[in-house]
């Protein structure tokens, strides 16, 4: 009895020495390494940062994070507002935390720049997954451009892992370009859909679906368990329209029910299939050198727009060739010739 109350008092004042100390890196990377949820907790707040002065740090653990060669699957997951993304995620986790796996849910909401990340701030979603000492659970980052958001969650990534969580499960509202951005962060993609009244398949965006490796009809419970076998029988049938995807694997459909934790099973199977055909024919590897490679161009991109427009004497030119342009006084093409010479004279 004593033993274990030693333990438990030693482990808080460990807890509060994490939250006391400045951020070192070299103290966060311990604790990262060390599978410590607030220093974890406190790097991903330094990643998320946008002041200058963190991103050395950052880019100090993150580097160390990335030494680690630990195998882990990285599965993202969509779907519209309301199709059960979170009770999903929630059925899955538990799953897999039973089953003595440690999961990392992570969030790409671009939408949600003010309400720090509504799709996971909002407490009552998640509760028992949010309470699991297996599970870590953080909302998506706040940010004005979709590529600054998902770029920290990339990098917060490689930080849960190095923490130990072998699963990674990053959840993006199903609209605008954010799946994109989550699919290239991702080993497995999933689309979360709802049988619908017969138009399921006009509704579907065909990016989304060939992005897609796993196509799940959520809710096939109640009154609504047949027409979810039905629309996923149609799933089945338009997907062989796609051509087959350069890895081999032929996207699967699925039904289930999250709430009832029906066909999760299932669908987890598929997911370890997969991982291991991809691992048998080294595309696992291939596809995050690939991704590696974006997020290089994808940084890239971000920091020169951002270095432009932030600066003083451009937004300043700006703003006086817009009136020229919109005039007519000066072409577009010579107006952008101008502010990127501007630009260059700034450089130097
Ligand atoms: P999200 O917006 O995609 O994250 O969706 P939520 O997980 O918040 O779920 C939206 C609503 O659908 C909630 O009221 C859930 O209880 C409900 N829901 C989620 N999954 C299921 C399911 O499998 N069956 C049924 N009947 N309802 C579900």
């Amino acid at each position: 009895m004593s033993t274990q109350k030693n333990t438990s008092s030693d482990q808080i004042s460990k807890i509060k020495s994490y939250r006391k100390t400045p951020l070192s890196s070299d103290f966060l990377i311990k604790g990262i390494l060390e599978g410590n949820k607030t220093a974890l907790g406190q790097a991903i707040t330094l990643v998320e940062s946008t002041q200058k002065k963190h991103l050395d740090k950052a880019n100090k653990v993150i580097t160390a994070c990335l030494g680690q060669k630990k195998r882990t699957i990285r599965i993202g997951i969509t779907g519209v507002p309301g199709v059960g993304k979170s009770t999903f995620i929630e059925s899955l986790g538990k799953m897999l935390t039973t089953a003595g796996h440690k999961v990392a849910v992570l969030a790409v909401d671009p939408t949600s720049t003010l309400s720090r990340g509504s799709i996971l701030g909002d407490k009552t979603r998640m509760e028992e997954l949010v309470k699991d000492p297996n599970a870590f659970i953080r909302p998506s980052p706040s940010g004005t451009s979709l590529g600054g958001v998902a770029r920290k969650t990339r990098e917060s990534i490689i930080l849960c892992e190095a923490a130990g969580y072998h699963i990674i499960l990053v959840e993006t509202v199903g609209v605008g370009q954010s799946e994109t951005a989550v699919h290239s962060m991702v080993d497995f993609f999933v689309l979360l859909k709802l049988a619908g009244a017969g138009d399921e398949l006009q509704g579907i965006k065909r990016g989304i679906m060939e992005m897609a490796d796993a196509l799940v009809i959520n809710k096939a419970d109640g009154d609504n368990l047949k027409r979810a076998k039905k629309a996923a029988v149609e799933f089945t049938r338009a997907l062989h329209l796609y051509p087959p995807k350069e890895n081999g694997w032929t996207p699967k459909v699925y039904s289930c029910s999250a709430i009832e934790n029906t066909g999760i099973e299932t669908i987890w199977g598929m997911i370890d299939q997969y991982t291991k055909d991809m691992q048998a024919n080294s595309f696992f590897s291939k596809k995050r050198s690939e991704q590696n490679k974006y997020w290089l161009l994808q940084t890239i991109d971000d920091r020169l727009k951002q270095n432009f427009y932030q600066n003083k004497k451009i937004k300043e030119a700006l703003k006086l060739v817009e009136k020229e342009v919109i005039t007519n006084a000066l072409s577009p093409f010579a107006a952008a010739e101008k502010l990127l010479a501007l630009q260059q004279k700034e450089l130097k």
